[in-house]
């Protein structure tokens, strides 16, 4: 079947702009860490991108090493891009990553210039692009000079091969330091992508807190994980579903499931039934919920079905918490 995409695809998403740049995200994106490698098969990974760009959802995110194996979710995302995709290319945001293990030897994570060029090169080939929208670095490296690393950010941006540079995971100090290097540069740090979820508010905390750093500098966010990786899903209410990420077993570690968690986890499922959502619509709708300055941009969400990116896109239709609900969710929104 020949895609064509829906022509009601910009009719409800909400874009939000990015920072102090004019490039608008939608409130949803998707990522493709999981669920995209050759262990998936490949019409499943295209009803799921063709449902999500029906939806407006106009943001792909990739990193050089998804799968499995690694590069693989690249290489399946360039086929379907090349046979579905390619006339809306103007339509999409696709961002990539390096930073973590992509190969064997000295050269094959981390972030020296001589790392991050090369896959991002690699990249390009296997999705088939002569550029990305955003290339980030993919964490923080303790023993490459930070110019080094967001030089050849910028580098990227210059030759045509990115239009935006990111951090991912960079901490608030280190923000701040990329913030300087980048802008000096001439080539500014639009976009951090942090962890945060109702089980992971590392961002809301320190002196500064990450949040406060990113809304000080003008600096977009997108959170990725806020449904912490399914837990944050009425799915393993009852257990663990054998087709679940916590049976596989990787990322999802199913120690991570305590009785305690699964209290709160409980607690948080009710206080969605009374608004009439999903534990995983509340889950998003909270990430994105108006913090002022601090507001989250967008919420990087993965799925393994469209039903799952269904539920989850509704979350859109409720983003709005009484202060009584705030403080309920916060009594079980725990670390
Ligand atoms: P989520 O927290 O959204 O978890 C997604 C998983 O939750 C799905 O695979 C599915 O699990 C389950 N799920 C999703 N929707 C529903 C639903 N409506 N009901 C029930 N279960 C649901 O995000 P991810 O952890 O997948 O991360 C999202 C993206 O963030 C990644 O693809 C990647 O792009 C980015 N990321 C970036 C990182 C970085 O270092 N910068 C690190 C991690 C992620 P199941 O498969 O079990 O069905």
């Amino acid at each position: 079947m020949v895609y064509s995409a829906s022509e009601n695809r910009y009719a409800t998403m909400p874009y939000r702009l990015l920072g102090r740049t004019g490039l608008k995200l939608p409130a949803i994106s998707l990522g493709l860490w999981h669920n995209f490698g050759d262990d998936k098969p490949l019409q499943t990974q295209r009803d799921i991108l063709w449902a999500a760009f029906d939806a407006g959802v106009t943001h792909f995110d990739l990193a050089n090493n998804y799968g499995p194996p690694e590069g693989s979710a690249e290489k399946n995302f360039g086929r379907i891009f090349a046979e579905d995709f390619a006339p809306y290319r103007e339509e999409l945001v696709i961002s990539t990553k390096a930073g973590y293990r992509m190969q064997p030897g000295p050269y094959g994570e981390w972030g020296s210039r001589k790392y991050l060029l090369g896959s991002l090169d690699a990249s390009l080939t296997r999705m088939g692009l002569d550029h990305v929208d955003i290339f980030y670095s993919h964490r923080p490296d303790p023993d490459t000079p930070m110019e080094e690393t967001l030089g050849a950010l910028d580098h990227a941006v210059r030759a045509g091969k990115a239009i935006y540079a990111g951090i991912s995971s960079y901490t608030a100090e280190q923000t701040v330091q990329a913030v300087r290097v980048l802008g000096e540069l001439g080539t500014p740090v639009v976009i951090h992508q942090p962890s945060y979820s109702l089980l992971n508010r590392w961002v809301e905390d320190g002196e500064p807190a990450l949040l406060d750093v990113l809304g000080d500098e003008g600096v977009g966010s997108i959170a990725f994980s806020p449904l912490a990786q399914g837990m944050l899903t009425d799915k393993y209410l009852d257990g663990v579903p054998n087709d679940s990420r916590a049976a596989a077993g990787k990322s999802l570690n199913p120690d991570w499931l305590t009785p305690e968690t699964l209290k709160h986890v409980r607690a948080l499922n009710e206080m969605a039934g009374q608004r009439g959502q999903s534990l995983a619509q509340l889950a998003i709708a909270w990430v994105l919920r108006d913090q002022g300055p601090r507001t989250i941009t967008s919420a990087l969400i993965g799925a393994s079905s469209v039903d799952q990116l269904h539920d989850s896109l509704a979350a859109l239709d409720n983003l709005t918490f009484s202060d009584e609900e705030l403080n309920g969710i916060d009594r079980h929104a725990v670390e």
